[in-house]
């Protein structure tokens, strides 16, 4: 698992998707550029996204925010006050821990294995007869582990929501959590420590502290008034944007996966008060139902119901993809309740409300998010599709299976010589494509070189022209996946790729 996910970040870099940021300056942690192929596929994501929401819904529309707010923003919404990581030092290794995440760690690791060791052993010893459901009721190992489980995670969750630390801390001494690096349980008091970052309108001391915004949600609800009024939307109506947030994550970690500055696809859904339930349940499966219309096998995924919930929330389930280091999140769905209108109300002095004509109630709306990474988006399409694969002359290939309509390159016209006329016929059918489709160009290395270096970055069709091409008007068009090759005129070339590279198709499919 750890030499896939090596194998992940270094086919990343080598063939221009991701670069660590200020390279030259030997990097910034936690902070990453995207290259020239990575920039696109972000974008072909970006697009599926938007276009899933915005153009594919009457009564969705999309905003563009700006990243500054003003500062009364993050002590409505609760940031100033509630955004924090409950953070633990080991005095030994001086390394920094989530004392949250430790904790959920054990759990995994100690309990949830041990009960995964149960089932596996009963497995064998009662064959087919095996009953999952009826041995999770009653086998006194598992019940035992369950309970022990539940007991942790009720403390936990009782010191979060308390802010009573020391009962986190007790919890990790308690289960004899040791540092992975210095081995000793040798801790420090538990700290909240604040995730935004702040920064000052006008560099004078006296300044209001500023803040870059954490999530681009905030934006949403500060326009809920304009748009709904500009657009005469009527609930239930969602409001879509994507942009970059900022996050002092102390322990970044895994690559792309856990950064500080990142981008968020987000869209509010707003609906009367008493349907959140319903539309909650909508966004989950449609959501779900997005992910897997990329290819990706439902096994992949798994929904993890929250048991603490944010502040705002009233219920809050994640979609969760199996990376190679374990299942992680991708995406939120939060029913939010009124919370976040509400507080944006009372601190701004401004009515946020629908007039209700059957109640004849004026109300503050409800919200359902839907919330995605799109970094983590990019590192999960990447995950997915990168294949090595031993081909029939027992070369070896690294193939990146993406979706056509989400490639970087869609097409690569490779002339097979640098002469006889053939680079000229291949920029000749550049300058037709390019209209339609990202196209690359090249005329350099051998053809085998060529193809192995468009299946590693994706490309799905690769056009190669020859001598026959010259004499016929003709060229060879290769699909990436099945190394098919087939001989076509040039003039057939665009109605044969449309259908096949089409966004337009892949959105269909979601209908
Ligand atoms: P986590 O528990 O992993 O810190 P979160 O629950 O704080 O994530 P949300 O606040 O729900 O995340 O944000 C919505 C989405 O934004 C997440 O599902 C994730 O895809 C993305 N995201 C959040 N924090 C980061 C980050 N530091 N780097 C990259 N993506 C992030």
């Amino acid at each position: 698992m750890e030499d896939s996910f090596k194998k992940i970040i270094s086919h990343c870099k080598e063939y221009g998707f991701v670069f660590q940021s200020s390279e030259i300056y030997d990097g910034l942690a936690a902070v990453y550029d995207y290259g020239q192929n990575g920039v696109m596929l972000k974008n072909h994501l970006r697009q599926y996204w938007w276009k899933s929401m915005v153009q594919l819904h009457q009564n969705i529309v999309g905003i563009d925010s700006a990243i500054f707010m003003h500062p009364k923003t993050w002590k409505a919404s609760g940031h100033i006050d509630g955004f924090n990581d409950p953070l633990i030092d080991n005095k030994d290794s001086k390394k920094r821990y989530r004392a949250d995440v430790l904790i959920e760690d054990y759990i995994e690791n100690k309990i949830e294995k041990k009960i995964q060791k149960e089932i596996e052993k009963a497995k064998k010893r009662f064959g087919q007869n095996f009953d999952l459901e009826e041995f999770l009721r009653t086998n006194p190992n598992v019940l035992r582990n369950q309970e022990k489980k539940k007991a942790i995670n009720e403390k936990l969750k009782n010191g979060l929501e308390t802010n009573d630390l020391q009962i986190v801390r007790q919890l990790i001494i308690d289960l004899e959590i040791a540092c992975p690096i210095s081995g000793t349980k040798n801790w420090t008091e538990v700290k909240q420590f604040n995730l935004m970052y702040s920064t000052q309108m006008n560099a004078t001391e006296s300044d209001e502290a500023l803040y870059l915004r954490p999530e681009t949600a905030q934006g949403i609800f500060l326009n809920y008034l304009n748009v709904q009024k500009t657009g005469r939307m009527k609930l239930p109506f969602g409001i879509a944007q994507t942009g970059k947030a900022f996050r002092n994550e102390i322990i970044a970690r895994q690559f792309i996966m856990r950064m500080k500055e990142f981008e968020q696809m987000e869209m509010q859904f707003f609906v009367k008060p008493g349907e959140q339930k319903e539309w909650f349940e909508y966004w989950k499966k449609t959501r779900l139902n997005w992910h897997t219309n990329l290819g990706t096998p439902k096994d992949k995924y798994r929904f993890h119901e929250h048991t603490k919930l944010a502040h705002y929330a009233d219920a809050a389930v994640d979609i969760e993809y199996q990376f190679p280091f374990g299942f992680k999140e991708v995406e939120g769905i939060h029913s939010r309740t009124d919370f976040d209108l509400s507080q944006h109300q009372s601190h701004s002095g401004k009515k946020i409300q629908y007039f209700d004509s059957i109640s004849e109630k004026s109300q503050v709306p409800y919200v359902i998010e839907t919330s995605i990474g799109l970094d983590r988006l990019f590192l999960l399409t990447i995950s997915e599709n990168l294949k090595t694969e031993t081909l029939p002359n027992r070369e070896q290939r690294n193939v990146l299976c993406l979706p056509p309509a989400l490639a970087p390159n869609q097409l690569a016209i490779l002339p097979l010589l640098k002469k006889d006329g053939m680079p000229e016929m291949g920029k000749k059918i550049f300058d037709e494509l390019k209209f339609e489709f990202n196209c690359y160009f090249e005329d350099k290395d051998s053809i085998g070189k060529r193809y192995r270096r468009q299946d590693a970055i994706g490309t799905p069709y690769c056009i190669t022209i020859d001598h026959e091409s010259i004499e016929q008007e003709t060229v060879t068009l290769r699909d990436r996946d099945t190394l098919h090759q087939e001989r076509i005129s040039i003039s057939e070339l665009k109605s044969r790729l449309t259908d096949k590279l089409s966004l337009a198709k892949l959105l269909e499919k979601l209908e």
